[in-house]
């Protein structure tokens, strides 16, 4: 862990603070309530024909997560972070600099979510474990920052058991997935995560939400690189006069449930492979 590098990120924060406010797109508008959804599949949402909204998975990371929301304020971008709960849950100090970390995300406006305990898959597990994964995570994060998280992404996107869809049907919780993967999980540069980015976007046209992991710091230094492959895109589509990607964050995803049972993962997810410690 760097603590050097945090408050090296930290006074970067205070000296970006004085910059005039701006438009921040993917910022939540209000403190609606996103429980009770029907999963979030990864498509841009009724209205936007391109989207795109950030997720970073695994975190917090002392050591990369600050760089990240030091770049993400830089782009006016709000994400979504889904943390898992063993890494803010403890007395050694990069458990206190992650639970203090959390709080910073969550005051520059990002939206937490549960990504369970240990990153396991759910569907393994007994009924009583599985509540525990959900729960003691929940329970960390609201003790942390106030708030209690309303989205929950499965571990590997894999939310299909009965027992763990029941689990986090019972809870209200809305699971998220995603469309593109830049696949950071599996590549070790800041160039093959944009190049896989980019890659992606052609193969989902429509942009949707993007799975990164804010524990890579290649991850972290590709955003501003992927930011660049988005703008010029977005010049190319203005050009010809069609709709740029618009930048959002997972609340404007959320699509309240009716009676209907919730459903698990509805998308043919090439992630299958450990991604976190
Ligand atoms: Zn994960």
């Amino acid at each position: 862990m760097s603590f050097r590098r945090l408050s090296a990120s930290l006074l970067l924060s205070l000296l970006t603070a004085v910059a005039p406010a701006q438009a921040t797109p993917g910022r939540a508008p209000a403190r609606r309530s996103l429980l009770g959804g029907q999963h979030i599949d990864g498509r841009c949402p009724p209205g936007f024909r391109r989207c795109l909204a950030f997720t970073f998975d695994d975190g917090p990371e002392i050591a990369t997560t600050p760089r990240l929301l030091d770049l993400l304020d830089a782009h006016h971008v709000r994400a979504t972070f889904f943390v898992v709960g063993h890494r803010i849950d403890g007395d050694e100090p990069h458990h206190r600099a992650q639970r203090n970390l959390l709080r910073e995300i969550a005051r520059r406006g990002h939206l937490l979510g549960n990504h369970t305990y240990h990153h396991v898959v759910l569907g393994n597990l007994r009924p009583s474990q599985i509540a525990y994964e959900i729960d003691r995570t929940g329970d960390l994060v609201e003790r942390a920052t106030g708030r209690r998280p309303e989205l929950l992404r499965a571990p590997y996107g894999l939310l299909t058991a009965p027992r763990s869809l029941g689990a986090v049907a019972a809870r209200n919780l809305t699971p998220a997935y995603w469309m593109i993967d830049t696949h950071d999980w599996e590549v070790t540069s800041a160039e093959a995560v944009t190049a896989r980015f980019r890659q992606e976007l052609l193969e989902h046209p429509h942009g949707g939400v993007v799975l990164m992991h804010d524990t890579r710091p290649w991850s972290v230094r590709a955003f501003p690189l992927i930011m660049q492959v988005v703008a010029r895109r977005n010049a190319e589509l203005v050009a010809r006069g069609e709709a740029p990607f618009a930048i959002l964050n997972l609340d404007q995803f959320v699509v309240p449930r009716g009676a209907e049972a919730l459903r698990g993962a509805p998308l043919n997810l090439r992630h299958r492979r450990p991604d976190a410690r």
